[in-house]
């Protein structure tokens, strides 16, 4: 498990690559990939930012000893460009094999004799290449040490989760008696990926709370908790697991959610973080994990964790519950629950409008200030445990499926749900060209980037946008 390479791809830019290698003529075709690079504990980590398609006969060639090779114009100005934008430059070609794939010694030997050169054109970063069948990949990655490297697995994140290898996997089952009735939905195989995984929920309070516990008695192996709030009497209302006990002693929400998951499980590791989502160190936490449910209601934590799924490619899903009246009060507007799935290169929260920035300004206010400046955000909202529990499930039901890959859904989505008009939307994320964070054009957005560029800065994001209020 240590020291692996893992390469992800957006499932729009896996599905574009495969398209051109495997076009149904059972040729052999060309393509480069330029790649964030991220170092993750120690995992290498190769996040896919642009896939340039050879031509062929142009730009993919029969060279002088008969096989097929990317032109040297073709390659070029690309190996710069990953040179000046700290990215991982890999030629790409395929076999016409199905679930197993390697290199051929002749692709060993071209690679033997061209990548010194590469590799010093890089200036530090690694070179490699794909190869891929047509459920199968493997790498040969040249690293700036002098050591070379193969894939461990492939990761195409799409709304559903799927991963390939070089060669199919011996399948590993779970048999704990604990999750035999789930196992009838699941499979075996399906319960030992959820006992692998690493999950974050940021928010432990009434939707929090709740995901949390369902995620602990579903078999999760690992849980990050993130919430600095303890409880109060007002909490007890929805809070799942904390008692009168806690309002009165002002027990931290994570250790009640800690204290009720270890109640129905021995096996799960739980860590609780009583801080706030974006304090740096959590930051660093949240880039390792698989999943990160994000149940915090603030702008800050929302730009944070939209921004860690666009550069480090970490899915998500944003979930809340909202009760809104009609002016004058009394009647009711609407009363919602959304769960909104985040997926790298597919739309994202700031596209559709969802991260505030007259609303991001104010929380990096003080009290005292935002009471001057009367933004009305000291106001509580309404919140009622059933529809917490609407938005809980489905993002949980949406995690199970998607990251089992029980369905196949290349394109993300949100479901947003009204309780009063009882209908139910599902919304495709609007996706901008010039986003700052989900773009793959913009030549200095976030997507991909991986360790070249910082993580979102909070304060200098608040600022550089106008503030209309
Ligand atoms: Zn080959
Ligand atoms: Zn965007």
């Amino acid at each position: 498990l240590n020291s692996r390479v893992r390469v992800f791809f957006s499932a729009r830019h896996y599905a574009e690559l495969h398209r051109h290698l495997f076009p149904g003529d059972r040729g052999e075709h060309g393509a480069v990939v330029m790649a964030g690079l991220a170092q993750i504990g120690s995992e290498t980590r190769l996040l896919v930012r642009d896939v340039v398609l050879a031509q062929d006969g142009r730009d993919y060639v029969i060279n002088e000893e008969g096989y097929h090779s990317l032109k040297a114009t073709f390659i070029g100005h690309l190996i710069r460009t990953c040179r000046d934008k700290r990215m991982v430059y890999l030629a790409v070609h395929n076999h016409g094999s199905d679930r197993n794939v390697s290199f051929s010694q002749i692709d060993l030997r071209s690679h033997e004799r061209g990548y010194p050169a590469l590799r010093d054109i890089a200036d530090g970063m690694p070179v490699g290449a794909l190869v891929l069948g047509r459920r199968s990949i493997e790498m040969d990655l040249w690293m700036p040490d002098g050591s070379r490297r193969n894939l461990t697995e492939a990761v195409v994140i799409g709304q559903s989760i799927c991963h390939l290898f070089p060669e199919p996997q011996a399948s590993l089952k779970s048999t704990n008696e604990t999750y035999g009735r789930q196992l009838l939905m699941f499979g075996a195989a399906g319960q030992h990926i959820l006992s692998q995984a690493t999950v974050a929920v940021i928010g432990l309070g009434g939707i929090g709370s709740l995901v949390a516990e369902f995620l602990g008695r579903l078999g999760v192996g690992k849980l990050i908790l993130v919430d600095p709030d303890r409880v109060e009497q007002t909490n007890l209302s929805r809070l799942v697991g904390a008692t009168m006990q806690d309002a009165e002693a002002g027990t931290l929400k994570v250790e009640v959610a800690k204290r009720h998951i270890r109640e129905a499980s021995r096996t799960a590791q739980i860590v609780a973080l009583a801080s706030d989502a974006t304090a740096p160190d959590v930051v660093e936490t949240l880039k390792a994990v698989d999943f990160i449910f994000l149940a915090a209601d603030t702008m800050r934590a929302r730009l944070m964790v939209n921004g860690l799924v666009q550069q480090y490619f970490i899915p998500a899903v944003q979930l809340g519950a909202k009760v809104t009246a009609k002016s004058g009060g009394g009647t009711l507007d609407d009363a919602m629950s959304v769960a909104r799935s985040l997926r790298p290169g597919d739309g994202c929260l700031l596209c559709s409008g969802c991260i505030d920035s007259t609303t991001l300004a104010t929380e990096f206010l003080s009290d005292d200030e935002r009471r001057a400046a009367d933004y009305g955000t000291l106001v509580p909202n309404p919140s009622v445990i059933s529809l917490n529990a609407v938005a809980a499930a489905h993002a949980v039901n949406d995690f199970l499926f998607d990251f089992l890959n029980l369905r196949n859904r290349p394109a993300t989505r949100f479901l947003h749900m009204s309780h009063i008009h009882e209908r139910n939307w599902i919304v495709t994320p609007a996706h901008s060209a010039t986003c700052s964070e989900c773009s793959a054009t913009r030549s200095d957005s976030r997507f991909a980037r991986g360790d070249a560029v910082q993580v979102v800065a909070m304060k200098s994001f608040a600022t550089s946008r106008p503030r209309t209020a």
